[in-house]
């Protein structure tokens, strides 16, 4: 279950602190202690904790006395507004193009769930939103992979376009761009391709279509159970490709966090969606808010 191990821990912290009628600043050292301790277990990158702690420290000790709140639950509220803003604050929204279609490019590293959640948005787009969405088959070097998106469409019955693995990346998505026009249809979710580690050539590639296209969005796809090497991941692809949002996925098997909680500060680029399951209607608007409330319980 999601952030389950971070959440247990929090909650035994917090719930010492709401029934007391008076905060002293022993008691908040030794809440912004457990609180560090927790989001260091949790994986949270090491900086983000430090500046957390800080804050909810210098917040909770000048806490102001609000009459239908015990100080011990004004506390409790300031970590969770400073965990929905360490997450992103509000919710961000998806684009849409002045004229269609939305050009969206889907990039991340091999196994990070890139194929199945493009599929996961399409659906999104056409359930939550009412939009017609088109699948690009972009990544090339991968007969398998063009397969996989082509199955993914098949079960949602979403469209597929692909040229096999003769054209290059660019061709691909523009003739798909016009193809979308003539089709009416209002999405194109292009998937382009991954590879195990970054490096140069996919970088090279990436910027390439990026140039070329002219996204709208480009959401980077990270998997959340690798926690500080997802923000890793999303630092250098940002630093390349200067991404519009991430989607975390498999966060459904992440009791810890770290990647959720760090992201957003370490890059400063919104979660947009979370991936919760491995099936194809598993895919989650990314509330900040609702996130922290889960973790606070
Ligand atoms: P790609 O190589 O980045 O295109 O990755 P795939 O889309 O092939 O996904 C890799 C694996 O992760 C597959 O087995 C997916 O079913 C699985 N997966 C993707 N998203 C999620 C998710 O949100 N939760 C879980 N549990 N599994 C996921």
């Amino acid at each position: 279950m999601a952030f389950e191990g971070l959440a247990d821990r929090l909650q035994q912290t917090i719930k010492k602190m709401t029934g007391k009628g008076k905060v002293n600043e022993q008691d908040v050292k030794e809440m912004s202690r457990e609180v560090r301790l927790a989001l260091l277990e949790a994986d949270v990158n090491f900086k983000v904790v430090k500046d957390f702690v800080k804050k909810i420290r210098e917040r909770a000790v000048g806490t102001e006395v609000m009459e239908s709140l015990t100080p011990g639950q004004q506390v409790i509220k300031i970590v969770k507004e400073e965990l929905t803003l360490l997450m992103g604050g509000e919710q961000s929204k998806i684009a849409v193009a002045n004229r269609p279609p939305t050009v969206i490019m889907m990039v991340g590293l091999q196994g990070a769930g890139k194929t199945t959640t493009s599929g996961k948005l399409a659906n999104l787009l056409r359930k939550k939103h009412n939009r017609k969405p088109l699948l690009v088959a972009a990544d090339v070097y991968r007969p398998a992979a063009i397969d996989q998106l082509k199955t993914v469409g098949k079960q949602l019955n979403i469209p597929v376009f692909d040229k096999g693995t003769e054209a290059n990346p660019v061709d691909i998505a523009n003739e798909a761009i016009e193809y979308a026009k003539q089709e009416h249809l209002d999405y194109v979710i292009v998937d382009t391709a991954g590879r195990l580690h970054i490096d140069e050539q996919l970088m090279g590639e990436l910027t390439q279509i990026k140039a070329d296209l002219n996204p709208d969005e480009i959401f980077l796809v990270v998997d959340a159970m690798t926690g500080q090497d997802a923000v890793n991941v999303a630092e250098s692809f940002d630093q390349q490709l200067n991404v519009t949002g991430v989607i975390l996925t498999k966060l459904d098997g992440d009791t810890r966090g770290g990647a959720a909680l760090s992201i957003r500060a370490v890059t400063d680029k919104p979660i947009k969606f979370a991936g919760m399951g491995e099936k194809l209607d598993e895919l989650e608007a990314f509330h900040p808010e609702r996130m922290a409330s889960r973790i606070l319980g």
